[in-house]
């Protein structure tokens, strides 16, 4: 299948700008998937590039074929696109059985009726589905009709398989087992898929690369681990992972060369190691540090706010200094509330962030310098500080549809810090 490439498309509606001057190019044989929140651009991109939608400026290529130009006037129909659909709202046909449902497309360009037999048989296999292939769509669960959909989708093997939240419906379970057959469904065939999904775990697990978008601006395009590893800034950081980077907002300072910035948080004094040099260093940064980097048993001490163990990981909130710090500690690990608990940061693992623009600006070791002593007054500061910060996050998570997303988010754990009972007096 050719290579897909946008350049500089746009869409708006009226004065509303739903995807903005994107140019992204989607390789050949590559899973794709285009990731973020409610309302970013997803399906639109996705409809653009099949012709449901014109872009309002720019250009699609498809393989060696401009497919549209908004400057040439170029605007090539949907059908000659070759591309097959899985919408969020899978249709299928109410009065054709479900093995009917899976072969009509395929009777429709004429494939021979052993053929035909042949794949349908192959596609209710794949999907778990063979018992139901005489069964009408109105008996079937929303998830079984869910597969009968991918299986029509994928019975003509589509160059390009377009695939709009297709596992929606399916409980967590299914959605596992269907994951892990779409990825071995692209193993095994030529197509290039382009997905779209809200779903971090599923666009990380799935993809050869993530476009992940922002109010149709697209944020970061990157294979998951690089995503993971290497966000951008801190929206990319903070939606990539679960729970969620740790961000601590900090002051920084030039050190004693352009390798090494001063942190300071909680009045205690970090050495920030760059793997390259810095030339600019913002007065105000954020540490982000992924959950898994945060070491324990040395290091600063703060103490166990809560453990949640799940069987195969812990995640630890730590508190220090009136700042909440996850931790994820693999293997069966439980620890009382109020233990005290040392920590530090995994040497290369930290990012830090401009405060201002929010983007990256450098990678690499933090290390505790010294620990100064802290008033309660300053305590009250960091704690009045974070709730202000939570409340933010929670008025912008609360505009979103995708709240009900369970990650374990900042803003999570600095309204947790409030519902604490006080310390009993010593
Ligand atoms: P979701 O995950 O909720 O499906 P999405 O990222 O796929 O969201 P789109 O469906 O691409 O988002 O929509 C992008 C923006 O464009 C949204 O704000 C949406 O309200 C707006 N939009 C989509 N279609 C139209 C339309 N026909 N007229 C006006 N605005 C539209």
């Amino acid at each position: 299948m050719p290579k897909i490439l946008l350049e500089n498309v746009t869409k708006r509606w009226g004065d509303f700008t739903a995807v903005d001057n994107v140019t992204l190019e989607i390789p050949d044989r590559s899973f794709i998937t285009l990731l973020g929140p409610s309302g970013c651009g997803k399906t639109t991109i996705l409809r653009m590039i099949a012709g449901l939608e014109d872009p309002t400026s720019g250009r699609i290529t498809i393989g060696d074929e401009v497919v549209f130009d908004s400057e040439k006037g170029i605007n090539v129909s949907p059908s000659k696109r070759d591309i097959g659909f899985l919408f969020q709202n899978y249709a299928l046909w109410p009065h054709m059985t479900v093995y009917k449902n899976i072969a009509f497309g395929l009777e429709t360009l004429k494939w021979p009726k052993e053929d035909i037999d042949k794949r349908v048989d192959e596609l209710l296999k794949l999907l778990k589905i063979e018992h139901f292939a005489k069964r009408y769509p109105s008996e079937l669960s929303g998830g079984q009709q869910q597969r009968v959909a991918i299986a029509r989708t994928l019975a003509p093997h589509p160059k390009t398989l377009f695939m709009d939240e297709p596992l929606s419906n399916l409980d967590a379970k299914l959605r596992l087992e269907m994951r892990t057959e779409l990825k071995r469904l692209f193993n095994t065939t030529d197509s290039t898929f382009v997905y779209v999904t809200h779903d971090q775990l599923e666009a990380m697990t799935l993809s050869t690369k993530v476009c992940l978008l922002k109010t149709g601006v697209i944020e970061q395009y990157d294979d998951p681990l690089t995503l993971y590893s290497h966000p951008a800034n801190t929206f990319v950081a903070d939606f990539v992972g679960n729970p969620t980077m740790n961000f601590i907002d900090s002051k920084a300072k030039k050190g004693s060369n352009k390798k090494e910035i001063e942190i300071e948080f909680a009045k205690a004094i970090f050495k920030f190691s760059s793997k390259k040099t810095i030339d600019t260093i913002p007065e105000d940064v954020i540490v982000g540090i992924r959950p898994e980097f945060v070491n324990l048993n040395s290091g600063i001490e703060g103490e166990i706010y809560s453990s949640l163990p799940s069987g195969m990981s812990t995640t630890l909130i730590i508190e220090y200094r009136n700042i909440l710090i996850t931790s994820v500690v693999f293997g069966q690990v439980d620890f009382e509330i109020g233990t005290p608990i040392k920590l530090n940061f995994q040497p290369d693992n930290v990012v830090l962030f401009d405060m201002e623009s929010g983007e990256k600006f450098a990678e690499g070791t933090l290390s505790i310098i010294e620990e100064l002593p802290i008033s309660e007054e300053e305590l009250e500061e960091i704690k009045a500080h974070y709730e202000l910060k939570g409340k933010e996050v929670v008025q912008e998570e609360e505009t979103d549809d995708n709240a009900a997303d369970e990650k374990v988010s900042f803003a999570d754990k600095v309204k947790n810090i409030f519902k604490r009972k006080p310390k009993k007096e010593e």
